[in-house]
């Protein structure tokens, strides 16, 4: 029979699965009740055979969207309700002991038996969705060398993290979870600015944007914008994926902007100055320290509830670990499940990111003096990503960390009037 705290659990997991459903649904259909033509304010994006691409794109991925949550809801199910995990816990700790060393293994061991699963459809994901609309550019001999090396470079990074959490609750006792919080929180910005330096490179290959016209014009923006660049990188995305995309790393002393060479391809170098202000927009406008101020009051709540839980016998007893099996089981399971509760939120943290959108957007504009040039990066991005140019507005709020492209481009235009 199932536990009250399982109940609860599988509720929140039923209620996630009937609520993504539901806006995939309402998604699908509107997505198919504009597949006849553009939308009027989007005339021009893209031409009839594009969009009717666009739509077909669009479509597959929200059926496989739905195929992948159920699979991971599965997956999790089996794993939570199954009493698997208490015994693989009672068993893995009887062999290897209740070590820091130990439970922190556990952890991994439990980590790659979740991914193994997810495999498949990763696989698909790539090469038969991804291929099919001509955007793969990954091999499968690279693709394997991408999950090995993924995996090795966690496994190096999460376990001897996972021994420090655990050994902080022996060594510390009650206040463990402020230091285990403290802890994770300067692994986290140290991985901000090594991530870019140490690990994206064993996967893609950086390089300053070469000397010319488009490195001066960019440079001289960036000067313009008021951000001092050291450098532009640009990382070659190509290597797997014909999508595009521009992001920024690091902080302070180390940041870094880094373009995809399928975006210098794509966009005239106006369009790239004012995909480039946009970025220095997040900045400028104090948009990272704020994502991180809340990313961590997010990790203190796990924390509190970590340490809360795991000295409440209901909650390990409920899902079937002996009532003092202490912080790893209790990490594990807040780390399974407390998502299943924060998605409920994603349409609060999706707003916010979405405003954080329109101010980068504007100060872009403003940077460029004027919206045509970053209105001509939207759509050209639009274009050649196969974005779906007509969401349900009810999934665009939920899910959708950036407006729509019609939103982008009233809120560039109209503000202007
Ligand atoms: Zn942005």
């Amino acid at each position: 029979m199932l536990q009250p705290v399982e109940i609860v659990a599988a509720a929140l997991l039923a209620a996630k699965i009937a609520g993504d459903n539901v806006l995939a649904s309402l998604n699908r259909r509107e997505i198919a009740r504009n597949a006849g033509a553009v939308p009027p304010a989007l005339s021009g994006v893209m031409d009839a055979p594009t969009y009717a691409k666009a739509v077909e794109y669009s479509l597959a991925k929200n059926a496989f969207g739905r195929w992948e949550e159920l699979c991971e809801a599965a997956v999790l199910a089996a794993l939570v309700f199954g009493g698997l995990l208490p015994r693989w816990f009672a068993a893995w700790t009887d062999l290897a002991g209740a070590t820091g060393w130990s439970q922190a293994l556990w952890l991994v061991s439990v980590g790659v038996a979740l991914a193994i699963p997810v495999l498949p459809l990763d696989w698909w994901g790539t090469f038969r969705l991804e291929a099919r609309f001509g955007f793969n550019n990954s091999t499968l001999r690279l693709w394997i060398a991408d999950k090995i090396k993924g995996g090795l470079v966690a496994l190096a990074l999460v376990t001897p993290l996972l021994w420090l959490l655990l050994s902080l609750v022996v060594w510390i006792g009650r206040w463990w979870w402020a230091w285990g919080f403290a802890l994770v929180m300067a692994f986290q910005l140290l991985m901000l600015v090594l991530y870019p330096l140490l690990i994206l490179p064993l996967f893609n290959k950086l390089a300053p944007l070469p000397e010319g016209e488009l490195k001066s014009g960019l440079m001289a923006l960036a000067d313009r914008a008021g951000f001092r660049a050291r450098t532009i990188e640009v990382m070659d995305g190509s290597k797997r994926s014909g999508h595009s995309n521009a992001f920024f790393t690091g902080f302070g002393r180390f940041r870094r902007i880094v373009l995809f060479d399928t975006l210098i391809k794509q966009l005239s170098p106006a369009e790239l100055e004012a995909v480039l202000a946009h970025e220095i927009g997040h900045y400028k406008r104090g948009h990272i320290p704020k994502m991180l101020a809340l990313s961590a009051s997010f990790l203190a709540a796990g924390f509190f509830a970590v340490d809360w839980l795991m000295r409440s016998p209901w909650f390990l007893a409920g899902f079937g670990f002996a009532p003092e099996a202490g912080a790893a089981p209790a990490l594990l399971l807040v780390a399974l499940l407390g998502g299943l509760a924060t998605y409920w939120l994603s349409p609060l943290l999706n707003s916010l990111s979405r405003r954080h959108e329109y101010e980068a957007d504007a100060f872009a504009r403003d940077t460029v003096n004027g919206h045509a040039p970053l209105v001509g990066a939207l759509r050209k991005l639009a274009e050649k990503n196969l974005t779906n140019l007509t969401p349900h507005p009810w999934f665009s709020t939920f899910h959708y960390s950036h407006p729509t492209l019609i939103e982008r481009e009233q809120a560039l235009v109209g503000e202007l009037r």
